[in-house]
């Protein structure tokens, strides 16, 4: 399942036919209880439960992200919070699009875990397509899309939902976390917070009283590894009906 692991014959075996799924993240402050990489595991862990429920293939991901912004990812000034150039990110996740089409791969699969990498990545997807025409299809899915609102209700039915933005290093990711990697969270050290005013636009370089001290943007002590694993299993569910219905029974 993971390619990495896979020897240049079984590769050779599967590319053609099989789901490629290129898991895409960031190396980026998730406040006092989460890792650096939390938006490499969180597309890694879904894209596992995809590859295991589809028969697909799942890249080596890519652990850096486009810049993490203030108000959806606590931005530049925490230590640890690593970032690339856009146009970085787009050659970068280009290249290794373009390989896997060269040894015949034709149904790519971008599964993003980090908000600020969307442009960027699809840019990526869009030169690629230039060069391979319409001999390959590329789906680039964004894991917090999907979730319905429904599910969006039973979630943060005691928390109250901030929207997605807010949504950093608090109730949906340290769930996944929790259900992903559950030793990776200092449960000891999970907080809520907000920042003191929420902007409607960006300011650069950002003011500190934008940005919670603690780099978590709400409430993360309403996370739990039981809605985890529920918030999993209903993004996997929809993304495996996605890839049915766009690549086909597998
Ligand atoms: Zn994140
Ligand atoms: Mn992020």
């Amino acid at each position: 399942m993971l390619v990495e692991e896979m020897t240049w014959e079984e590769y050779r075996d599967g590319v053609g036919h099989k789901i490629l799924i290129l898991p895409v993240g960031s190396i980026e402050q998730h406040g006092p209880h989460l890792p650096l990489n939390t938006d490499v595991v969180i597309p890694k862990g879904l894209a596992m439960m995809v590859a295991e429920a589809v028969g697909a293939m799942v890249l080596p991901p890519i652990l850096y992200g486009y810049k993490s912004h203030p108000a959806s990812g606590g931005g530049p000034s925490f230590p640890g919070t690593t970032s690339l150039d856009g146009s970085t990110l787009t050659h970068l996740a280009l290249d290794i699009l373009r390989d896997t089409c060269r040894h015949g791969g034709k149904k790519l699969m971008v599964m993003n875990g980090h908000y600020e990498n969307v442009a960027f990545v699809a840019e990526a997807i869009d030169l690629l397509l230039r060069e391979v025409k319409d001999s390959v299809r590329v789906l680039l899915v964004n894991w917090w899309e999907l979730v319905s609102d429904e599910m969006l209700d039973e979630l943060f039915a005691e928390a109250g939902f901030p929207g997605w933005e807010m949504e950093h290093a608090a109730l949906t990711e340290t769930s996944l976390v929790q259900y992903f990697a559950p030793e990776l969270v200092r449960e000891d050290r999970i907080v809520d917070d907000q920042s003191e005013r929420i902007p409607k636009y960006s300011i650069f370089p950002p003011p500190d009283d934008i940005v919670p001290s603690s780099g978590t943007l709400y409430k993360a002590t309403y996370a739990s590894r039981e809605k985890g694993e529920k918030l999993a299993r209903h993004v996997t569910d929809f993304i495996v009906d996605i890839a049915r219905e766009e690549f086909g029974r597998q």
